[in-house]
């Protein structure tokens, strides 16, 4: 493609930018309609919509990285797509084929090529599809109508500079309830963290750690991340839970830990008032892949990991290999990357 677009991809970081094209489709009538790319940014739906009073909506966040050989791929979007689909199912919303789901990252990234950061800038195109109910309706009820959206900015590299740990508080605050929504990617569990976020990074933190909201005893999410830690003896440790939103990055570590460095890898629970346990610990998701973790605030004590300042040898491996497999750099296992033709 011949079009070109004046960013400085070295500065950039983690805000909207309008692009060209998005892809937009509708549910009416019981099925969708092909759905279409269109130049406008607005969506134009019915003040009674229940995305916007009843909390009726999810999202989803992956990235395109254009590769060392030049080709532009997504990570795992089929993954994504089987996501939305079971948060979609919890909260009464149609599922969007994963085909189709795909299919609109595709057009999508192919649509706006110009805004897919070079390889070696770090930077890459993130892409935020989303599914809310709309058309008029008034009572608590599922919506007559819905709208699945594909939309892209590109963004910088999270970690400017490298990267480096950083520090959490653990809240008091829930972000989810036992046998809520945890586990699906709605934005009313955004809504409920956003205050506590605020206080955390009013106290200097990053961000803070939610506890399991039955017991407040185990660690459950850090932010909007899945945390980590690997103990003394080598072991990949990630929590489980129903209230825990089941992070792609998170399963391709524990795939990537086991397969690729040979550690051993356990998925359970992890108790805030164990984390001596941890030589190292991180947290994971799409934007930064990882975050190492220095310490850990909990009441009146100030875990350290590691280090507060050094990125730990293991997190290191783990973020290297699995962004060296994004950007083809490392070989993938079979079916997780999708070139964009
Ligand atoms: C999206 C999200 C994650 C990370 O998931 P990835 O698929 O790795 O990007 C973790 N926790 C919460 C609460 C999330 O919403």
């Amino acid at each position: 493609m011949s079009k070109t677009v004046d960013i400085d991809w070295s500065n950039l970081g983690f805000s909207y930018i309008k692009t060209d094209l998005r892809y937009v489709s509708i549910w009416k009538d019981g099925k969708w309609d092909d759905g279409k790319l269109t130049e406008d940014n607005r969506l134009y739906i019915s003040e009674a919509s229940t995305a916007i009073h009843y909390g009726q909506q999810c999202f989803e966040g992956l990235k395109a990285y254009r590769a060392k050989n030049g080709d532009i791929q997504l990570f795992r979007p089929d993954e994504n797509a089987k996501r939305m689909n079971s948060s979609a199912d919890r909260i009464l919303m149609p599922e969007v084929p994963v085909e189709k789901f795909i299919d609109a990252c595709m057009q999508v990234v192919k649509a706006n090529e110009h805004f897919v950061p070079p390889y070696g800038s770090g930077a890459s195109l993130y892409l935020r599809p989303f599914l809310i109910g709309v058309g008029d309706n008034l009572g608590v009820k599922t919506a007559p109508e819905f709208l699945f959206s594909v939309f892209c900015v590109p963004v910088g590299p999270y970690f400017k500079g490298g990267m480096t740990p950083v520090n959490f508080v653990v809240t008091d605050f829930d972000r989810a309830a036992p046998s809520g929504t945890g586990s699906a990617k709605v934005g009313g569990n955004y809504a409920a963290s956003l205050l506590a976020n605020k206080l955390a990074k009013k106290e200097g933190f990053a961000d803070c750690i939610y506890l399991d909201p039955e017991t407040h005893t185990k660690i459950e999410e850090v932010g909007a991340a899945n945390f980590f830690g690997i103990t003394h003896d080598d072991v990949f440790i990630t929590p489980t839970s129903d209230s825990i939103l089941p992070s792609i990055t998170k399963y391709s570590l524990l795939y990537v830990a086991k397969e690729y460095l040979g550690l051993k890898v356990e998925e359970r629970d992890v108790l805030v008032d164990n984390l001596s346990e941890f030589k190292e610990a991180g947290a994971c998701g799409t934007a930064a892949v990882i975050t190492p973790i220095g310490a850990i605030q909990y009441k009146d004590n100030l875990h350290v990991f590691h280090s507060e300042t050094e990125v730990a040898p293991i997190t290191k491996k783990l973020y290297d290999t699995l962004v060296g497999i994004q950007l083809g750099e490392v070989e993938a296992p079979k079916g997780w990357i999708y070139k964009v033709k």
